[in-house]
């Protein structure tokens, strides 16, 4: 159903053809992970949303995978979280870019960044245009599914960068703040139900949720996880192979 789904979005010319080829190297990485949300993508998720809730001037990144598989989940995080959306093309043309916020505006979201006046330094000119009041001084983006220079160049403009991507040993995974590694399909919904428990809270508890969360040890336990799976089901002999207790 979800692989119908892409394919639609590229018929209706919200999704680009790369995005059929990166959709396939998530569904490889999913069946590695076990298709489901692990303990340490929960423990991220959980971390994202906090860091969502704290920052002043928060956005959310939208492409056209993004578009296809989770609109109507991305409006409703963007609306919990106080995020606006803001299309964020790698194969960027102002049409796709019209087309996703004409169908994200029919899905009902009112807030969104649209203009391209801006630019990510370091990048080549097109990959890097952005809304000057949006991406450009964003405090924190969520980024599902980017592109690993993009990924670098905003952490390098002292961006806190929320990724979600489900290969762990990626660019994009292994230089944002916060890494999900999880499927868009489960992790934008569990960041909307985390951010709903956590808004209660107060500031220093947000803060020392991010504070705690380590991004290194993070990736190591979703690459645990897929030895883990790997051992267990794919019959690998690696009798000697000691796992985090907290798997
Ligand atoms: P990088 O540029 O970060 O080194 P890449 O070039 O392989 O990695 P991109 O094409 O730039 O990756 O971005 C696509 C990424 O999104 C891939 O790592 C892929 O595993 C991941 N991905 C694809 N579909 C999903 C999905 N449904 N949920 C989460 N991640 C996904
Ligand atoms: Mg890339």
């Amino acid at each position: 159903m979800t692989r119908e789904t892409i394919v639609e979005g590229v018929r209706n010319g919200i999704t680009s053809m790369h995005g059929l080829i990166a959709q396939g190297r998530g569904e490889a990485f999913d069946y590695l992970i076990g298709e489901k949300t692990t303990k340490s993508a929960a423990q991220a998720e959980k971390a994202a949303a906090a860091a969502l809730l704290l920052a002043e001037k928060p956005v959310i990144s939208v492409n056209g995978n993004v578009a296809a598989l989770v609109p109507r989940e991305i409006i409703r995080l963007s609306e919990s979280v106080n995020a606006p959306l803001e299309v964020n093309l790698f194969h960027r043309t102002e049409e796709r870019v019209n087309k996703i916020i004409e169908y994200l505006r029919s899905l009902g979201a009112k807030k969104m960044f649209t203009k391209s006046n801006g630019t990510i330094p370091g990048l080549e000119h097109e990959r890097g245009k952005v809304d000057a009041e949006g991406i450009l001084i964003a405090d924190a983006v969520l980024v599902p599914l980017e592109d690993g220079d993009r990924c670098k160049a905003l952490v390098e403009m002292g961006k806190i960068v929320l990724a979600i991507d489900l290969n762990p040993l990626s660019r994009t995974a292994q230089c944002a703040t916060i890494t999900i590694v999880d499927n868009i399909t489960r992790a934008v919904p569990n960041i909307s139900k985390f951010a709903e428990e956590l808004k209660s809270l107060k500031k220093e508890a947000l803060l020392e949720l991010v504070s705690e969360f380590d991004n290194k040890r993070n990736l190591a336990l979703a690459m645990e996880e897929i030895v883990k799976n790997l051992y267990g089901r794919g019959g690998i002999r690696t009798p000697d192979l000691q796992l985090s207790p907290e798997l």
